[in-house]
Order: C-alpha cells, then structure tokens, then sequence
C-alpha cells in the first residue's frame, strides 16, 4: 500500500520539509524530518516531525509514529546523552497536543531537550495529590473496557 503523504500549504512545519524555508537537518527518512530548533531552551534542542501534517497525535498513521522514536534515540545517541545512571545530564522527550497543553505549531512534533542544569531545558511543575484508590481502580476499568 502506497504511503500517505499530507501536507498543509500553511503550515511552517510542513514549509520546512519540502525546502520552502530553511532548517538545520539532522535526519530525513521516507516518514519523518529532523532539525534543530529555532529558539533553544538549552544547547541542542532539537524537534523530530512526521512528514504526514496531522496537527496531533492521534491524526498521525501508525506508520509515521513507528518511525520517530528509534529516529529520537538515534539523535539522543548522537547529542551524547545516552548517560546511564539518573546523575548527570539528562534529557526530556516533549509532545504538546493543543494550546493549552502548550502547543504553538499544529503540526506533530517530538522536542529533545538536553537537561543539564536547574535553569536551561525543560521546566515542569505540575500540580498533584495523592489519588484516592478507588476511584483509581474504577478509572482503570473504564479505560480497559474502551481499549477493546
Ligand atoms: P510547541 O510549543 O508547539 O511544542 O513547540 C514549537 C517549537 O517549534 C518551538 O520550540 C519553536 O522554537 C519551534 N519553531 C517554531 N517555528 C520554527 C521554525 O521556523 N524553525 C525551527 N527550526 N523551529 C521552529
Ligand atoms: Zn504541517
């Protein structure tokens, strides 16, 4: 079966993998397009995108999701932050999916985000509670019963 490919005349994303506007290039295969960011958090923060415009995850072809990751590892690799232990530098895989989920480009994109220290990189600050168990557990079955 032929592969789907979609693009957005709009969309930068979209701009960038056919050569209309520049990026540094990292990795291009059949599905997927890497290159670094344009306004870094830390040194080497780098996006990787399908070559499919889906503005979030569940738009994309299976297909292009199995390409990415072992492309994020490859570049993880090459970034030198494949650093067993969990001292030292480290590093953060992000998606955001919709604006309030901090999503400014609508096109699928992994950010790798080196973390080497408590002011460059990824921040997060997320609000949490302890759960109650039993509303765990009933969530838990909802979710499995629509999984089928
Ligand atoms: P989001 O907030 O949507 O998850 O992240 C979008 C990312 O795309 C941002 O980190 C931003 O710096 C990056 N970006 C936006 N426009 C361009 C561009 O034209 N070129 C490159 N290389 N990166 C871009
Ligand atoms: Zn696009």
């Amino acid at each position: 079966m032929a592969t789907a490919v979609k693009h957005e005349a709009s969309c930068i994303f979209c701009k960038i993998i056919k050569g209309e506007i520049p990026s540094f290039k990292l990795i291009e295969t059949t599905h997927s397009y890497s290159f670094l960011d344009i306004q870094p958090t830390s040194k080497g923060h780098l996006l990787v995108i399908p070559k499919y415009h889906g503005a979030k995850l569940h738009n994309l072809p299976d297909e292009y999701l199995h390409d990415i990751l072992p492309i994020v590892k490859k570049l993880t690799i090459a970034s030198g932050l494949a650093i067993d232990g969990s001292e030292g530098i480290g590093y953060n895989i992000l998606q955001n999916n919709g604006r309030i989920a901090h999503q400014e480009v609508d096109h699928v994109h992994f950010h790798l985000i080196p973390k080497r220290d408590e002011k460059t990189g990824l921040i997060v600050g997320w609000p949490s509670e302890n759960a109650d168990m039993s509303e765990l557990s009933e969530y838990a079955k909802e979710l499995v019963s629509k999984l089928n």
